[in-house]
């Protein structure tokens, strides 16, 4: 199968590399209320124009919420949506110029592939003939020109996918809406599909807003990822500061393979802040903390170092800050890494997770003592 960043050259691929990007999304306090519930809570976002936007949080973090009210599909209760500077609220789906592919994708089980592909071009009143050749080029587009004929349930998963997008696309958006759009694939085609996809936006150069729980997903795809949590956004930010510097306690957690501990400032000095947490000690930079104050401490899984005891150069067990003695509970191989789940002293557990190749696992043994250890870049603090 030709990939989509490989498919033919189409009229769907109509962005100008010179052309100033349309299709940015602004959103001022935008609010929606189911009862006594509130879904999604005085939003702002701006998503700019052709950029790939992944909205990322737990079941009923009001995600979808907030995409349905972009698409049109639930009305905005509070609030201003503007799409590239208009006021977009009380406009219907249809006359939008944004596209969505649905959780399990909505497609007309008795309609055809072609007229499933041709539903949103009669939606808006084109004629049968203008109808077939846009949505022959939109399945051209995304390889399916064979399957043209087929109904839905004849199918594959990921055909079936391909089908949503081309009746998404094939109206020429300039926003795509995606619910969880790799929610139904299994893993070997969803690590595809989401290289696919993202090849798909760079070659549109439209936005695409997309709605995942699976933090691995936002991390691969997204240009932007806003975390969201009781319908409100947590944070804003691309993959790589989300995962590595964490606002709050939320997105620490959330984002997985932190270790998380409350503690309190024991001494501070140049910008440097010593950090007591029930017997560990930590030492961080920051600036402008006082005595006593109290915080989070996050240190992610990746940054710590596990040593048997008697390895060469481990330090004695009261030997400064940034480390601790622990015992190896349960080593836990995954394949690309191995990640150690540790009992410190005071009971708590304490992960670390080591590349596979690296191979400095491998004299550790579960029951046995172990020597954590990480760098003060590693430690960030979590005041929210
Ligand atoms: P999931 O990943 O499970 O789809 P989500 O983050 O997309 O979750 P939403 O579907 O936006 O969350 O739901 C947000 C909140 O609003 C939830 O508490 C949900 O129960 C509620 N909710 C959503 N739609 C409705 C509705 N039509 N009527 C009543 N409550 C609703």
């Amino acid at each position: 199968m030709a990939s989509v960043a490989t498919a033919t050259q189409s009229n769907l691929a109509h962005a100008a590399p010179d052309q100033p990007a349309k299709g940015t999304v602004v959103l001022r306090g935008v609010t929606k209320r189911f009862g006594e519930t509130i879904a999604v809570d005085s939003v702002d976002l701006t998503v700019p124009g052709g950029s790939y936007v992944v909205l990322l949080g737990p079941s009923g973090c009001g995600k979808t919420t907030l995409l349905r009210m972009i698409g049109g599909h639930e009305r905005i209760d509070a609030g201003e949506f503007l799409l590239d500077g208009v006021n977009t609220n009380d406009v219907p789906p249809a006359r939008r110029d944004i596209s969505t592919v649905f959780q399990h994708y909505g497609l007309f089980p008795h309609k055809s592939v072609r007229d499933n592909v041709e539903f949103g071009l009669k939606m808006r009143g084109q004629s049968k003939e203008a109808r077939r050749k846009r949505a022959d080029e939109a399945l051209a587009f995304l390889d399916l020109t064979a399957y043209a004929d087929r109904k839905p349930r004849q199918l594959s998963g990921g055909q079936q996918q391909r089908v949503a997008l081309a009746r998404a696309l094939v109206t020429e958006p300039t926003v795509l809406l995606l619910d969880e759009p790799l929610g139904d694939l299994d893993r070997l085609l969803q690590l595809r599909m989401r290289v696919e996809l993202r090849a798909l936006q760079r070659r549109l150069r439209i936005t695409f807003i997309h709605v995942t729980h699976n933090q691995e997903e936002a991390l691969a795809i997204a240009d932007q990822i806003v975390v969201m949590q009781d319908g409100r956004i947590q944070q804003v930010g691309r993959p790589q500061e989300v995962y590595t510097r964490p606002a709050n306690l939320f997105t620490s957690g959330f984002m997985g393979d932190n270790n998380v501990m409350p503690g309190r400032v024991s001494a501070t000095e140049d910008g440097q802040v010593w950090i007591e947490a029930d017997g560990l000690t930590l030492l961080a930079r920051h600036a402008g903390l006082s005595l006593g104050q109290a915080m989070h401490a996050s240190v992610r899984a990746s940054a710590i170092v596990a040593q048997p005891m008697t390895a060469e150069g481990v330090a004695a067990p009261d030997d400064g800050p940034n480390q601790a003695t622990a015992t190896l509970v349960f080593l836990e191989y995954l394949g690309d890494v191995v990640k150690l789940h540790c009992r410190l002293a005071n009971g708590q557990m304490m992960t670390a997770k080591q590349a596979e190749r690296e191979r400095s696992w491998s004299g550790l043994a579960e029951g046995e003592p172990v020597r954590l250890s990480w760098g003060i870049d590693d430690v960030q603090l979590l005041l929210g």
